[in-house]
């Protein structure tokens, strides 16, 4: 018997009036795992009114007594950590360590988020002008809308709907519809914490529809995306002018220097390309590596490689890609790797367990060149490509030659290198040995290029996506004073 989930609008569970539902699939096992309402544009309308109105008595709520209802989503999603967790196996597929990694890095979110309860800073300074106090207070937007994607199906919702909350925003939130059960957990917690009706709300439906209105609307002040890049691009041009944060696309990579230490390589590599089945934003799916060990490294990595455990999440290390057009993108990408030339070192092809499941084995390209499309376009699967270099200057040259810039590593034991690639490399995140995953909540995310528009989420830079500054006058001269007329040289 599978349950039929609804909507969460306005503090209640309601099914969409299309009488339509679609289907979320286990990836491991193809069954399913729940229908969704296959909600309306004008359905969306309504729950933007409803966000709407909810919005005064929130934003006027201080924020300290905001803080309390995160503190509390905060304290169930710890108790349900497991069950979060288990759910995160069967609907996204990712192995359970991860999927717990996962739930971990909500609970840290909100935690953070309430802690900005009590902060929330502005600035003083000194007016130009006597007896005039000038300051700036961080005031909430108002409607915000949120579209997440499916590879951190409660995370990064959690990194949105913490800070929109702790901000003094209503939220109309859309999730993937490849995961929009874990959406549906998540949606149950806040309902349990006690959040006001109206200033949070779920509508589960096409990106096409239900996404294109939230994007589209007049009253959605902000739009907080995390997603493809097409889909960014799509939104910047029809959004109109409001507050737009975009987390997009990656093409990561890393650097092993000639005098990295190689275990730790391989360690990083490993975790990096085929970590979440490659299906990160921040997966590293170049290395670029120095000739000198670049025969060694491989040997090492495809040694390794051949013990990764493909297959469910539960009991692998290697989870399934999310659904079946996955699948054909990573054999279509390992067909096009062939036909540039770039050397198969391991792996390459689809896979079912017990004739199920949308597998795909970790893969291995060497002898890859920069121009080829499986160094430059974003796959979001476990097929990784290798590239020698001669040194320090060429390896920046490739790691920058590609559209995107979210994140960067690099292996070495010298200090010099891994400054320059600080400088020199550009993404909006370098690890400097350790792999191109691993964000942490307190600091900003986010790229530069074509993975987003300068927007960073977490840390407090994830305040300001969802917040405005007000700058404030206070003359208490009681006369009229002209700034830059009355003291001017
Ligand atoms: P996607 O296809 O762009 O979908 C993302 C969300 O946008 C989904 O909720 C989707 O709804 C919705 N959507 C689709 N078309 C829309 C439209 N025309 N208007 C409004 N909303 C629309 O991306 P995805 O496949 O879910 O996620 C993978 C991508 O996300 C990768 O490119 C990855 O790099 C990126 N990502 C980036 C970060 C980061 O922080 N930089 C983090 C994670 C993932 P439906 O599901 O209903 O289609």
């Amino acid at each position: 018997m599978v349950t039929t989930y609804k909507n969460y609008i306005n503090g209640n569970w309601i099914s969409s009036k299309s009488g339509k539902t679609f289907e979320s699939l286990n990836p491991a096992t193809e069954q399913v795992v729940g229908k969704f309402q296959k909600s309306t544009r004008d359905e969306t309308k309504k729950v933007i009114q409803t966000a709407k109105k909810a919005f005064p008595n929130w934003r006027d709520t201080p924020a300290p007594q905001r803080a309390k209802y995160l503190y509390k989503i905060k304290e169930l999603l710890i108790k349900n950590k497991e069950k979060l967790a288990k759910i995160e196996v069967e609907e996204m597929g990712k192995v359970i360590t991860e999927a717990r990694g996962d739930v971990q890095e909500a609970i840290d979110i909100f935690d953070y988020m309430a802690g900005e309860g009590r902060r929330l800073l502005g600035y003083t300074t000194k007016s130009e002008l006597p007896n005039k106090f000038a300051m700036t207070v961080r005031n909430p937007v108002g409607v915000v809308g949120l579209i997440t994607p499916w590879n951190f199906p409660i995370a990064i919702p959690a990194w949105k709907i913490a800070p929109a909350l702790i901000c003094g925003n209503s939220i109309v939130f859309k999730p993937s519809s490849d995961t929009p059960l874990c959406a549906i957990e998540l949606a149950k917690i806040i309902e349990q914490a006690g959040v006001p009706k109206g200033v949070f709300n779920l509508i589960t439906g096409g990106g096409r529809e239900v996404g294109d209105e939230i994007i589209r609307n007049n009253e959605t002040l902000a739009i907080s995306f995390t997603g493809s890049e097409a889909t960014g691009q799509y939104l910047v041009k029809n959004a109109g002018i409001k507050k737009v944060g975009l987390e997009l696309g990656g093409k990561n990579v890393i650097i092993i220097m000639e005098d990295a230490n190689l275990e730790l390589a391989v360690d990083g590599v490993l975790w990096g390309a085929f970590g979440t089945t490659g299906q990160r934003c921040t997966a590293s799916s170049r290395v670029i590596v120095h000739d000198k060990v670049k025969n060694k490294f491989e040997k090492m990595l495809v040694q390794r490689v051949k013990k990764l455990k493909l297959g469910y999440g539960m009991k692998a290390d290697v989870g399934p890609l999310i659904n079946k057009a996955a699948v054909e993108k990573s054999a279509k990408y390992v067909a096009t790797g062939k036909r540039e030339g770039a050397k198969l070192l391991y792996g390459g092809k689809p896979v079912k367990i017990k004739g199920k499941g949308y597998f795909f084995e970790p893969t291995i390209f060497t002898n890859a060149l920069s121009k080829m499309k499986i160094c430059q376009e974003e796959i979001f699967g476990p097929v990784l490509s290798i590239m020698g270099v001669k040194n320090f200057e060429e390896a920046v040259k490739i790691a920058n030659g590609v559209e995107y810039g979210l994140s960067s590593a690099i292996y070495t034991e010298n200090m010099k290198y891994a400054f320059r690639a600080i400088n020199e490399v550009e993404t909006g995140l370098t690890y400097i040995n350790s792999s191109t995953i691993g964000a942490e909540i307190h600091l900003p995310f986010g790229g530069v290029k074509k993975t987003g528009n300068g927007t960073r989420e977490a840390g407090i830079e994830g305040i300001h996506e969802f917040s405005e500054t007000k700058t404030v006058y206070f003359d208490y001269s009681g006369k009229l004073q002209k700034a830059q007329i009355d003291n001017g040289e």
